[in-house]
């Protein structure tokens, strides 16, 4: 087959578009022909060697994978070759006390695809069976694609961990990234008011596209006192943070009492540490949720 594989880390110079030997499917899983992959922020942070844990070269990246299952180790119930499927990008090992209560991120073997194993930088990748998702017909591989990593993340921060309630107030930082897009939705479909920044003009008119309540522009607007006055002074019941150094002061700040920070990393600095967190769901960097 052909990928892109990458024998160092560095640069967009370092990915090589090269010819291997095609992927041979394990017992339990599947090998999916991709047609779309996303780049998400991991992807380069691991390109990069930024992204905190040793990864084993050459690598493939590729987190988040969209394509037909072309054919299966072991017949499976319900998976016929030909399937359209997303590809959920977290593999653990399914029996660990864990995994089955449903924490499959703290499992010990708990790895992403194109991050710790090899992703969707090629024409097949093997994937564990119960990561195949069916996709709708409607559904075009590049828009699914486009929503594993992020909205897997974005949900857990939210749903799992912050337990976001209808009425509540929503303060999510950066509604033009991938995990503010999916925050600002996902709060929406909760019942919560949903408070955005953007930065700049038509960030703002995106955000407000994607049905946030209000836009605070950060590149202009002084986003704790906008939110106090959105509030009528309580501040925000829920704070999404994912932007770390650089709002980290000021999400505090814009929280109401007893309001819940989540965080799932940090594209600036991290604000708690001197390395890097910077991995969605992983078990080392899981979003903490911080009471005031
Ligand atoms: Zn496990």
């Amino acid at each position: 087959m052909k990928a892109v594989l990458m024998h160092e880390h560095g640069g967009p110079e370092v990915l090589k578009y090269e010819e291997i030997q095609d992927p041979m499917a394990a017992p339990g899983e599947a090998l999916v022909r991709v047609r779309a992959c996303a780049l998400n922020h991991l992807d380069i942070w691991t390109r990069k060697g930024e992204a905190g844990r040793h990864i084993a070269l050459p690598h493939i990246l590729g987190n988040d994978i969209a394509g037909e299952v072309l054919s299966l180790r072991t017949p499976v119930e319900g998976i016929a070759p030909g399937e359209r499927v997303m590809v959920s990008p977290g593999t653990s090992c399914g029996r660990c006390p864990q995994c089955l209560s449903g924490e499959d991120s703290s499992c010990r073997n708990y790895r992403i695809l194109g991050y710790q194993i090899w992703g969707g930088y090629a024409e097949l990748v093997r994937v564990p069976v119960p990561n195949l998702i069916a996709l709708p017909g409607h559904v075009p591989f590049e828009e699914a694609a486009a929503f594993p990593l992020v909205f897997l993340t974005a949900w857990r921060m939210l749903v799992t961990r912050a337990r976001v309630r209808v009425g509540e107030d929503v303060l999510v930082w950066a509604a033009g990234s991938g995990v503010g897009m999916a925050s600002v939705q996902i709060a929406k479909l909760h019942g919560a008011r949903v408070i955005a920044t953007a930065g700049g003009p038509a960030k703002v008119e995106q955000a407000k596209k994607l049905g946030a309540d209000a836009v605070i522009d950060h590149h202009s607007q002084d986003v704790v006192a906008e939110v106090k006055r959105l509030t009528s002074r309580k501040g925000a019941d829920v704070v999404v943070e994912h932007v770390g150094q650089a709002t980290w002061e000021r999400s505090i700040l814009s929280l109401a009492h007893r309001g819940r920070l989540v965080t799932c990393g940090a594209t600036t600095a991290s604000p708690t540490s001197s390395s890097r967190s910077c991995t969605p769901c992983c078990r080392w960097r899981r979003p903490a949720t911080r009471t005031r």
